[in-house]
């Protein structure tokens, strides 16, 4: 096989094929290096968060390579869903691909494998199951004798490790590809892998001499917030409202059934909202898919089956109404935001029914010990991150092994919370708990509890004669809601334990340092954070990536006019090829077209997001467009 590329990196060639196919102009972080080593035939182990740009890791060699005569690169993906999308995004940037998947007819998949066999196809799309089919090995085979088989991307490579949270069996074949084809370099991505899934990757799909490219995990459009959940739904209607009218986001919830009372109530408010969970009909759940990808402001309420690989740029919100089960979760769910590096929020309410509604799961999980025991420390960062007063950012960096600075850009850093000391009424709320234990050894829950240690009369109190408790009313200074983020504090830390159906409270060991005072427990004001309004929205993120802002909030009123207009012929061609909308154009390109309203063909290449296919095939179309509003 001829590999002159790994002696002379072509660079310019390399960044020659990202500006006239995908009309960007420079390469983003680690993108080029990456790039040019898997162009020359150098193994690569990618690492980089969603929405970091991974498809171009392997797509530009994959050009690349076509051109200078090696052949087809093979793309192992485990979304079937999207594969339709995706190699239409090429399509329509002039790339020849396809994709070979059961949901072909036996007609067009041996057009497909023409298109293969013949080393015309620049990339072809598969599932992992694929790869086993011994149908499909002999073409390889015939290719690689030929010299036409270019290169593996193995996307998704996370599912290859049962440590992951998508472990796929198929996966595990695939280090077959390099023991049959050992001259054709591989390139495995994947935005999630902690230290042991990494490991796992690497031995599994045999990438021991493969580079390794680590990228930060930091998502700096990214905005975090966690709220206290007083009202979660109007919560969320109000954060909706306020900051992402006809916007496009998910909603995840825990359960079906929440799914599903959430995305009714959105939708009677008038929010445009889907429900997606496993128990739905599968079609229906891919029409859901396909409105939520095609349409612009749709408002997906959702279960985690929601999510690998939803690829939409432009989701501009990710809500939690439920605590995820630990930060990985977290952290991958809100990296469904902002893909397209422009502003996003990731916004969370969480109370204290979710700290024990967690704790509970893992306690009544039929696992072993010592898994619970790892399951219960990794929610604990959870809680931990939930209850900090300082930069979420920096928590959730270090928690991937990454030191940084206070973000600028989280709801810490932006309205710094009050702390008070709890340490006081930490010890009378264990205290009254310690009473309760005392006296007939009878167990209570935290509304009563409350109740107690604010000396509210109810017929609990009576009936049990808690009022001659010596914790009776010793807590009537404090409103509720403050006595509740003590109990939360408490609980996330363990010094509390829930027990039972009615999640009775019951004291842990360590209780007894709070209760000695060798404990002081620093607690956040329960606030409501300040309303910030779309508009508003000008602080940009501290280490945020450069070049201009497309967003479409600071559009004039004759660009915004534009825009609109831009929008409404962009549906039209998606709707006429069978396309989300952002594969004909993202949103940021047609904001700064309508921001520079170019008036030539040569104005309107230089916009970021224009390649060479689609200016010949949109070009004076969108100048038409453009000249007519
Ligand atoms: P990932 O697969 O890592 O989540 P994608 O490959 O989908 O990320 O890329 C995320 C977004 O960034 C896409 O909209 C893509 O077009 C855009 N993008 C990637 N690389 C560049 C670049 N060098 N310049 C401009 N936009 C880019
Ligand atoms: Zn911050």
């Amino acid at each position: 096989m001829a590999d002159s590329m790994s002696q002379h990196p072509h660079h310019p060639v390399l960044l020659n094929i990202l500006q006239e196919v995908f009309g960007y102009g420079a390469f983003r972080g680690a993108q080029e290096a990456i790039i040019q080593h898997v162009t020359g035939s150098g193994d690569a182990l990618v690492l980089m968060p969603t929405g970091g740009g991974k498809s171009l890791c392997y797509q530009i060699p994959a050009i690349a390579r076509h051109r200078a005569g090696q052949g087809v690169t093979v793309v192992v993906s485990p979304l079937i869903a999207l594969m339709h999308d995706q190699v239409g995004a090429l399509e329509e940037a002039g790339v020849h691909a396809a994709f070979l998947n059961s949901t072909l007819s036996n007609e067009q998949a041996s057009h497909v494998e023409r298109e293969m066999m013949s080393g015309r196809l620049v990339m072809l799309y598969a599932a992992p199951e694929r790869i086993t089919n011994p149908r499909f090995l002999a073409q390889l085979d015939s290719l690689y004798e030929r010299g036409l088989l270019s290169l593996f991307a193995i996307d998704e490579a996370h599912c290859v490790s049962q440590w992951g949270h998508d472990f796929r069996s198929e996966y595990l074949a695939l280090s077959l590809l390099h023991e049959r084809y050992p001259e054709v370099p591989r390139i495995a991505l994947t935005a999630t892998a902690d230290d042991l899934t990494r490991a796992d990757i690497i031995e599994r799909l045999r990438l021991e001499e493969a580079s390794v490219f680590i990228s930060s995990f930091d998502r700096p459009n990214i905005r975090y917030a966690i709220v206290e959940k007083d009202k979660p739904r109007e919560q969320l209607l109000r954060f909706i409202r306020d900051e992402h009218e006809d916007d496009a986001g998910v909603v995840y919830c825990q359960s079906r059934k929440k799914v599903e009372e959430t995305a009714d109530w959105l939708v009677s408010e008038g929010i445009k909202a889907l429900p997606y969970h496993a128990g739905l009909d599968a079609a229906l759940r891919q029409k859901h898919q396909d409105r939520f990808l095609r349409e612009d402001s749709i408002v997906m309420v959702a279960t985690v089956a929601f999510g690998m690989g939803i690829d939409k740029p432009d989701v501009r919100f990710v809500a939690h109404l439920d605590l995820p089960k630990n930060i990985e979760s977290y952290y991958q769910e809100t990296g469904r935001a902002g893909r397209d590096g422009e502003a996003a929020d990731a916004w969370m309410a969480y109370g204290l029914a979710d700290v024990v509604n967690q704790r509970r799961m893992i306690d009544e999980s039929p696992a072993g010990e010592e898994f619970k025991q790892g399951q219960r420390g990794k929610l604990d960062a959870l809680l931990a991150l939930a209850e900090a007063t300082d930069c979420r950012r920096v928590r959730l960096l270090s928690y991937f092994g990454e030191e940084s600075k206070p973000c600028g850009n989280c709801d810490n850093c932006l309205f710094p919370p009050a702390t008070w000391d709890g340490t006081e009424a930490a010890r009378k709320l264990l205290s009254c708990i310690y009473r309760f234990q005392q006296n007939g050894g009878q167990r209570f829950g935290a509304g009563h509890l409350i109740d107690v240690l604010r000396g509210k009369v109810t017929d609990k109190v009576t009936q049990y004669g808690h009022q001659s408790l010596s914790t009776w009313a010793v807590g009537a200074d404090l409103p509720e809601t403050q006595w509740r983020a003590v109990l939360r504090q408490l609980i996330s830390l363990g010094h509390v334990v829930t027990e039972g159906e009615y999640m009775t409270l019951v004291l842990a060991d360590s209780a007894r340092a709070v209760l000695k005072g060798e404990v002081q427990l620093l607690l956040r004001v329960p606030t409501v954070a300040p309303k910030r309004g779309k508009l508003s929205r000008t602080s940009k993120p501290s280490s945020g990536r450069s070049g201009s802002s497309g967003a479409p909030e600071d559009l004039d009123a004759a660009a915004q006019a534009r825009f609109d207009q831009l929008k409404a012929w962009r549906a039209e061609v998606a709707k006429e090829h069978g396309l989300p909308a952002y594969v004909i154009f993202q949103n940021v390109t047609l904001a700064e077209m309508a921001r520079q309203h170019p008036q030539s063909l040569d104005a309107l290449s230089h916009i970021s997001g224009v390649g060479a296919k689609k200016l010949e095939a949109y070009g004076a179309e969108i100048l038409r467009v453009l000249g007519e509003s």
